[in-house]
């Protein structure tokens, strides 16, 4: 997380730790067929072993919200459309697939809720294919880098960490029923999340690098304020005394939640290749940190908004003065100090300051 200074919201842990989570309750996938609570363990040591990157993708594309899935007239949606011996063949559109880029394989999951009936069984489904698969195609949205930018200095942040998302295309893409999660099972479906209790891993994942964003934006603004010497005022004081309040409620969180942990409740597989704690207080401390403080300046979207008035305030003109040469960046280079330089910060004034 340190690495991309909090700003990869779906590094490669995220997927990982869900399916971790996944892994840990194993049993409740095996409960109308014993071979796909046997698939999750399995696909779960082969990411393990392999350290297999994951994008994902749960949204149908957005036609008639208004209808369930299988009443939509452009009947867009990904769906099963047969049974083979070797597999499941899908075809069809899923929404955003962010990290596709990098990744190894498509984690293919549901999320909103499905009619228990025979004509929404095509679209409950849970499954895995390599991104390579054959009749699998990702359209990219454009990417966030500036393609005229003098340097990769001028957005330092930006021509790093594009994640890329991208829509999801199944031409008739056969997936093996080794890789096969959920079949045509909406009840599997509704409530999966809350029946294996991945959430608190999510929200912990979420929290850590919340932490590392926090972290990045407090040594961002604390190493403004001291590059010109505005941190004298008491007014900047204040705003700089809350990038530090506002890092450590989230590590307390953080810190909280891993204090509290304890085995599954249930569902649990103790002694398989995947038990994780996550009880019931991790939800709780890391759900604060991600979203639900009782005060409104302290909930997180408001907490990020603030965060990043504080670094603006503080630089104010400065910000908008970028060495956008190469000069100006190998200058840079041999002037400012490891950390800012890795993430690519550089401030007007003396690299003492700093
Ligand atoms: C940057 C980005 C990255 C993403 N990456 C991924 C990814 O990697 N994998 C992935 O699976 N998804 C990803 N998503 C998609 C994300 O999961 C969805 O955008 C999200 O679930 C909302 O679904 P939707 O966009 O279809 O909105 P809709 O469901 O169409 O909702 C739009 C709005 O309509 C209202 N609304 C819709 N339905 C109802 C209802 N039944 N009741 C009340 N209000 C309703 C709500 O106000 C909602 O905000 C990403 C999204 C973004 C923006």
């Amino acid at each position: 997380m340190d690495a991309t200074c909090g700003m990869f919201g779906r590094s490669p842990d995220f997927m990982n730790i869900f399916f971790t989570g996944f892994a840990s309750a194993a049993d409740e996938f095996g409960k109308t067929d014993k071979r796909f609570a046997e698939n999750v363990r399995t696909y779960h040591a082969h990411i393990r072993e392999h350290d297999i990157c994951l994008t994902h993708t749960l949204v149908n594309p957005q036609v008639d919200r208004s209808r369930p899935v299988e009443k939509q007239d452009k009947d867009l949606a990904a769906k099963i459309v047969k049974e083979t011996d070797a597999g499941i063949v899908v075809r069809g559109a899923r929404m955003v697939s962010t990290l596709c880029a990098y990744a190894d394989d498509l984690l293919v999951l549901p999320s909103t809720y499905l009619a228990n009936s025979k004509e929404a069984e095509p679209y409950a489904f849970g499954f895995s294919v390599p991104v390579n698969a054959v009749g699998l195609r990702f359209i990219c949205r454009p990417s966030v880098v500036h393609q005229n930018a003098a340097s990769v200095m001028d957005f330092p942040l930006s021509a790093r960490f594009d994640e890329t998302d991208a829509m999801v295309i199944f031409d008739d893409v056969l997936v093996p029923w080794e890789r096969v999660f959920i079949h045509r099972d909406p009840e599997l479906c509704n409530g999966l999340y809350n029946r294996t209790g991945i959430m608190p891993q999510i929200m912990h994942q979420f929290a850590t690098k919340n932490l590392a964003k926090a972290e990045f934006m407090m040594g961002l603004g604390f190493a403004i304020a001291k590059s010109t010497n505005i941190d004298q005022h008491l007014h900047v004081l204040g705003m700089l005394s809350e990038l530090i309040q506002f890092t450590e409620f989230s590590r307390a969180c953080l810190r909280a939640s891993e204090g509290d942990a304890a085995p599954p409740l249930r569902g649990g597989d103790p002694g398989g290749n995947a038990a994780v704690d996550h009880p019931d207080d991790v939800s709780e401390n890391v759900r604060e940190d991600v979203r639900d403080h009782p005060a409104p300046r302290c909930r997180r979207p408001c907490r990020r908004a603030l965060l990043c008035r504080a670094c603006r305030i503080c630089g104010e003109g400065c910000c908008y003065v970028f060495p956008g040469s190469k000069r100006g960046c190998r200058d840079a280079d041999q002037t400012f100090p490891i950390g800012l330089r890795r993430c690519g910060i550089i401030l007007l004034g003396p690299a003492t300051a700093l």
